[in-house]
């Protein structure tokens, strides 16, 4: 069976031994991959066998799907809606999740019983460092109006998602991405997802290779498994593929359980915190000198997500682990990704990230893990630390003569609603100058090399379509973010991305009447405490607790090197604004020096801001 396969290709010249047991074995036997499996743990040179652990769910069916194939082929053929529920897990891999309509999960019919789930997909292409042509921003435009919901959406790791694609649409959809040279593969699931990188297309050496990196990790960790092209895609010769035929490849990186759990890249530099490297399960902070990145300040353990019936989750800050050479990065996560393979949590996927391993072994074991699997030491990490953070909103010189310009998408959804026409605006820019885009981590987009003769005539084409540019939007509105929340995600528990712009249009007047316009305040909302919008960050993060109601995060800052506190829990929607008012006018009195809200809330503290009138 194919986890015969791995695993002797793995382990049969290991030195294996049990714990309390100092006999050794060359052997090790994996009579039954279903029910219980050996914990390995590598360490200082040796391979030591734990007391069993017993694999979660997932785990066994990850193991037994022929590389991720499971039982999608038969699936995508029936004439269901949704696929079983083995087959959602598996095809998070392949870049979709099985989402029903929350909005009419209760609606009935005119016998007055419940209609059932609308069931959809959600599709995500994977974009490392956010970087798309026009053409294939053009043909995401037209499949969100083909097959999906008639919206497109920037996400907050520099991708797009298609909302509302119909089982049977499916395939056309991926296959459809895939002809515009993107693709959906580990965009989701427990592999390597998308690499982030500071999306800002400045000609120089520096932000070209923070940009090349990204694509180099992207290829290095793309799974190995011919699932996805079996599934999806035709053969060479435009043929479907029979997908009842199995030929395992090697999957060098991840085994034939994949990891874990899901995995994050970032790499930005110290000036320019914009992809959050604090939140990432691996984030490379570029060193530079005379012009050009030497190397990365390696974070691990990075990770926003946390259960609250579960007290053993938390979400966490990266560490600060090591340094990388510029030409050894590659090598250096490579041993990071395979230390949490190896030693992540496969029987509670609630604590199976990076963040958990590192705080269960501390950071000197974790560093000299990577080491070991480094093959060598590696030196401490550059004393640089973040000291910035950029949205790229508005127009820029480029450094080539061109300019840039970062536009602003609210909450990443390009529609069309009212006067505000940004998909049809976007659509009139790309076919007539043909730019280059960037997507950004506050789910935005930047247009590249444009001439600046165009200027006049691009402003004139936002203006014609309702888009803002950078001077007519407040700090605010342009560094607050959301997750979809309702009504597509399955684990929303209430609404954000529906939500915050009422939020952040009071919290606007409020800020213009007290005349704090310059200030940059980082909101960001989500519907649920997985914290797919990062909300413990920013300054303010706002995370759904109950229907209506938030957990209130205070303290982080736009930046992310610091995670909020709770101010208050269970808040109603209606009093965010109010419960933020007396806060900052008490920012606006009481603030030292340059301090930021979120500073200034930190060093208050909670009972001292309880203590300001409201
Ligand atoms: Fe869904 Fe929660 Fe992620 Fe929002 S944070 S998209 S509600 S899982």
């Amino acid at each position: 069976m194919q986890a015969d396969f791995r695993l002797s290709r793995t382990f049969t010249s290991a030195r294996l031994f049990k714990e309390n047991d100092s006999s050794y074995t060359r052997t090790l036997v994996v009579s039954d991959y279903g029910l219980r499996f050996p914990l390995i743990f590598v360490y200082r040179n040796r391979i030591q066998m734990s007391a069993e652990q017993k694999l979660s769910k997932v785990e066994l069916l990850k193991a037994a799907s022929h590389q991720l194939r499971g039982t999608l082929g038969e699936e995508i053929q029936n004439d269901k809606p949704e696929f079983s529920d083995d087959a959602a897990t598996l095809l998070k891999h392949h870049g979709s999740y099985l989402q029903d309509d929350r909005d009419t999960r209760k609606a009935k019919g005119t016998d007055g019983k419940l209609l059932g789930k609308h069931y959809s997909c959600m599709v995500r292409t994977r974009i490392p460092g956010g970087r798309v042509t026009a053409a294939q921003f053009l043909a995401e435009l037209d499949l969100c109006e083909k097959l999906a919901n008639g919206t497109l959406r920037i996400t907050s790791r520099q991708g797009f998602q298609l909302h509302g694609v119909l089982k049977g649409d499916l395939r056309e959809a991926i296959r459809a991405i895939n002809e515009s040279k993107l693709t959906t593969l580990a965009a989701c699931g427990d592999v390597n997802r998308n690499v982030m990188a500071c999306p800002a297309p400045y000609k120089t050496k520096v932000y070209e290779q923070m940009q090349a990196l990204s694509q180099e990790l992207a290829e290095h960790f793309k799974p190995r498994t011919r699932a996805y092209y079996d599934l999806w895609l035709k053969d060479e010769n435009g043929e479907e593929v029979d997908t009842t035929e199995f030929k395992p490849v090697e999957e060098p990186i991840y085994g034939v359980r994949y990891l874990p759990r899901k995995f994050k890249m970032g790499i930005a530099l110290p000036e320019d915190n914009c992809v959050d490297l604090y939140t990432q399960d691996l984030g490379l902070m570029a060193i530079v000198e005379d012009g050009s990145i030497v190397g990365y300040n390696v974070l691990a353990g990075g990770g926003m997500g946390r259960t609250p019936s579960a007290e053993k989750t938390f979400p966490a800050l990266a560490h600060r682990i090591a340094y990388a050479a510029a030409d050894q990065v590659v090598a250096v996560s490579e041993a990071v990704v395979k230390v949490q393979r190896d030693f992540g949590n496969r029987e509670d996927r609630k604590i199976a990230r990076l963040k958990y391993l590192i705080a269960d072994w501390g950071v000197p074991k974790f560093r000299a893990m990577v080491e070991q699997y480094y093959g060598k030491g590696l030196p401490d990490p550059h004393p640089a630390e973040v000291t910035g953070v950029d949205d790229h909103i508005g127009w820029h010189e480029q450094g080539d003569g061109k300019l840039f310009l970062g536009v602003n998408i609210e909450n990443g959804r390009i529609k069309d609603e009212g006067t505000l026409q940004i998909k049809t605006g976007l659509r009139v820019l790309l076919r007539r100058f043909g730019m280059e885009t960037r997507l950004t981590a506050l789910q935005s987009v930047i247009l590249c090399n444009i001439d600046p003769h165009d200027k006049a005539e691009i402003n004139r084409i936002m203006a014609e379509h309702g888009m803002k540019n950078a001077e007519e939007l407040s700090l605010l509105r342009r560094y607050a973010i959301a997750c979809p929340a309702f009504p597509t995600c399955g684990l929303s528990i209430t609404e954000a991305e529906r939500a915050l712009p009422g939020i952040i249009d009071d919290l606007d007047q409020e800020i213009a009447r007290l005349g704090m316009q310059s200030d940059k305040i980082a909101v960001h909302m989500t519907g649920c405490p997985n914290g797919c919008a990062r909300p413990y960050t920013p300054d303010i993060g706002l995370v759904g607790k109950a229907v209506g109601k938030y957990t209130m995060f205070l303290g982080g800052n736009p930046e992310g090197t610091r995670l909020g506190f709770i101010y208050k829990d269970m808040l109603p929607m209606e009093d965010i604004v109010p419960t933020l008012v007396p806060l900052l006018i008490a920012y606006k009195t009481d603030r030292k020096g340059p301090e930021s809200f979120g500073d200034f809330c930190t060093r208050k503290g909670q009972e001292a801001l309880e203590a300001y009138p409201a």
